[in-house]
């Protein structure tokens, strides 16, 4: 006999243990993917049990079932659309009530319920007791104890849910939350209004409830219905007969009410014991939330996390680095000349390379938050950080993305996922690649070195200034154009304090690095081949000058030099020293010339009308389009272009003089400008990428990239014209 299949899903507020239950559950037979169109996590796994398979999908975590969030959106459009056969509600039991706000939501859905009770071994640490018999009876759903942490009651859970499956379960009811008589009136009255065709799809009380909350989205989704004009009329009459007599909205009316549902069923089941335990929680947030001491200690593990990153990282680095050196040498040794060397060790190594450098700052900072998160402490910071936020008109927890901006854009960008609303998220990665990332560092090095020898470290300095006040201007410019209308409400839930297991923190850090890997090192790859395609080709055919006889030239002339006067050992040495820095010279003004008549250089050349009202010159441009790719190239990129060396590093003293002394056109002024310009214009590919991803719309990265280079280029311009005009050069 074939298996016979379940489909359940698992839904809970974040933080419940669902993931960790839908480990236990399925072990490692789980896909992750993403749902469609949005970028919410989607994990689905499988379990055999008996002659059943059961199909499991882990929801987006959520408090609710409002339309606020994409993950509340993403959850419930699961549930109503592909009809699982049971939702299994996962509650942290020691924040009952909270969690149980979730619960009652599902039973106005009407769908088929099993709970589970996590954490349970914290409830009974805390001392308190639940009833479970008389729970399940009121609820009118099976209620099964688990500890998800350490796998204990995944085997009776599997039973319930079977049990339920095959109507075998006594205490499944279907019950309704008592919202009380006026209100229950007026739903009955809109589910008159509601036909047949949506009573197929919906349960009609939900339907009827969602819309006396006002739910925009579900006003969307049924605006196709025969009979929708007088539905939303009874509604309108609904709505204003409520707010009429309560003085409330109706939200906040429905709201409350299942609020006071759940506390009168808790009264009924959960009791304390008698020595009941000192909430551990509540004195650590004495110190840890504490007015004054609760900022500085925030800053502290910011600074610690950054450190850790930065300095920690710095050693896997160096390896990482030393591999790729050997690689690209190694192949250049044993492959023969040509394009495809070229291509291998130009274009693919160094431009992955690139990416797989910085991977293990990016595991440090994502085990760090994961840690900080896993422990509920980074509920708090963004409690701490609320009030600076809102002069960006964000809440609290967008201040984790905008920090995280200062070390890498990408997995800032990806950290939006933590806030709850669709806007936040969006405003906040929209204004994140403002943040100056480390990429940008070597660029400002360079210039502030050159042109501002005495004052470099207040330049660099200033240039991160201007681009968190940048972020400001243009949050408080987006917030009141595009994204107007209210912020989310926002419920700062503060979960208990919590030691994660190794595992969890493990899982989540992984999760987020084998993201980073799978997209950016398929985009860099790919632009990588683009830039170094663009970078080669055409070849060139003739050049301005004869490289080749006056290498010769160089090399007899010194010949000659040797030869004809009696010289020491050590006017020698200094003799064939010159001869080869000559050589080079030559050999980089040949490259120079070589990318100046490729794509890129016609590019450069292309662009030179749009940039030169901000001073810059083609080479400059040809840096700033390479840069495009990831800032780190565009030191490199004018080492070439200024015949420099090949390897120019930002510390190089041979750039900085050659960008100094040489008949650059450059002064101190176009060096500021073009800091400038590089700080704010796009910050890379694999930015746009990751807000393309995360938005899920080629439309928002599309404006990221358009309003960064607007804006880049404005304030460029108001550095050079305003310098010219105040007379500096
Ligand atoms: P999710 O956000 O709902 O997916 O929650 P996770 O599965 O990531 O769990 C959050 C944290 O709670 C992790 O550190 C888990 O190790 C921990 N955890 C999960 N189940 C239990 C439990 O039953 N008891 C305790 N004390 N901790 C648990
Ligand atoms: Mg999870």
């Amino acid at each position: 006999m074939p298996n016979k299949k379940i489909i359940i899903a698992l839904a809970g507020n974040p933080n419940s243990g669902k993931t960790t239950i839908f480990n236990n559950l399925t072990g490692a037979r789980q896909k992750v993917g993403n749902w469609g169109g949005v970028t919410v996590e989607k994990k689905e796994g499988t379990l055999k049990s008996d002659d059943y398979e059961i199909n499991i999908m882990d929801l987006p975590g959520t408090y609710s079932l409002t339309a606020y969030s994409i993950e509340e959106i993403v959850a419930r459009n699961y549930i109503i659309d592909e009809k699982p056969d049971i939702i299994v509600n996962i509650i942290d039991s020691s924040n009952l009530e909270r969690n149980l706000y979730l619960t009652t939501q599902l039973i106005d859905l009407g769908v088929p319920i099993v709970i589970a009770l996590n954490m349970y071994d914290e409830l009974e640490a805390k001392g308190i007791k639940i009833d479970i018999k008389t729970m399940s009876r009121i609820l009118g759903i099976p209620i099964i104890p688990t500890i998800g942490k350490h796998n204990k009651g995944t085997k009776e859970l599997i039973e319930g849910i079977i049990k339920v499956y095959e109507q075998k379960e006594p205490v499944s009811r279907h019950t309704h939350i008592n919202y009380g008589e006026e209100i229950e009136r007026e739903i009955h009255k809109i589910q008159k209004e509601i036909h047949k065709e949506l009573s197929e799809k919906y349960s009609t009380r939900w339907l009827s409830l969602k819309l006396l909350e006002k739910d925009k989205e579900i006003e969307k989704t049924i605006s196709d219905n025969s009979n929708i004009e007088n539905i939303l009329k009874q509604t309108q009459k609904s709505i204003s007969h409520i707010e009429e007599i309560f003085k409330e909205d109706t939200e906040t009316i429905i709201a409350d009410r299942r609020y006071g549902w759940i506390s009168g069923a808790c009264r009924e089941c959960v009791s304390l014991s008698q020595k009941e335990r000192i909430d551990i929680s509540a004195q650590i947030d004495k110190v840890l939330t504490n007015r004054l001491l609760g900022f500085p200690i925030f800053i502290l593990f910011i600074w610690l996390l950054f450190q850790s990153t930065f300095t920690i990282g710095a050693i896997p680095m160096e390896w990482i680095d030393i591999f790729v050196g050997w690689l690209s040498e190694s192949l250049t040794t044993i492959l023969p000349e040509g394009l495809f060397r070229d291509l291998l060790v130009d274009g693919v190594i160094g431009g992955v390379g690139g990416v797989i450098i910085f991977l293990p700052n990016i595991l440090i900072l994502f085990l760090g938050i994961s840690i900080l998160e896993d422990t509920g402490y980074m509920a708090r910071a963004a409690f701490i950080m609320d009030k600076v936020m809102h002069t960006l008109g964000l809440h609290g927890k967008a201040f984790i993305p905008m920090i995280m901006g200062f070390g890498c854009n990408v997995p800032a960008i990806m950290a939006t996922r933590t806030l709850e609303s669709r806007r936040d998220r969006l405003l906040t990665m929209l204004i994140n690649p403002l943040m100056s990332c480390a990429a940008r560092l070597p660029v400002y090095v360079l210039f502030a070195g050159a042109f501002f020898p005495k004052n470099a470290g207040n330049v660099t300095f200033s240039l991160y200034v201007l681009g968190a006040v940048m972020s400001i201007v243009v949050g408080q410019i987006l917030k009141r154009t595009l994204f107007k209308g209210e912020a989310a409400p926002f419920v700062m839930e503060l979960p208990p304090y919590r030691i994660p297991t190794l595992k969890s923190i493990l899982i989540h850090m992984w999760d987020r690095a084998s993201l980073y890997l799978r997209k950016m090192g398929g985009v860099i790859l790919i632009a990588s081949i683009i830039i170094w395609f663009l970078g080669t080709f055409p070849r060139i055919s003739e050049y301005n000058k004869d490289y080749e006889q006056l290498a010769k030239n160089l090399e007899s002339n010194y010949e000659i030099t040797l030869s004809n006067i009696n010289l020491t050992n050590s006017d020698k040495d200094s003799l064939s020293e010159q001869l080869s820095e000559d050589l080079y010279t030559l050999e980089t003004e040949k490259t120079s010339e070589e990318i100046s008549k490729t794509f890129i250089g016609y590019m450069g050349r292309g662009i030179e009308p749009i940039i030169s009202p901000l001073g810059f010159d083609w080479r400059l441009g040809i840096a700033l389009i390479t840069g495009f790719v990831a800032k780190e190239i565009v030191v490199g990129t004018l080492g070439v272009l200024y015949s420099v060396s090949e390897e120019a590093e930002a510390e190089d003293v041979t750039l900085i003089n050659a960008l100094r002394n040489q008949n650059t056109g450059l002064t101190p002024l176009v060096a500021y400008a073009f800091m400038v310009f590089v700080l704010l214009y796009v910050p890379c590919i694999a930015t746009i990428v990751a807000i393309y991803r995360e938005s899920g719309s080629i439309k928002w990265a599309a404006f990221a990239v358009f309003y960064l280079l607007v804006l880049a280029w404005i304030m460029s311009f108001i550095v050079y014209q305003g310098g010219m005009l105040l007379g500096f050069s």
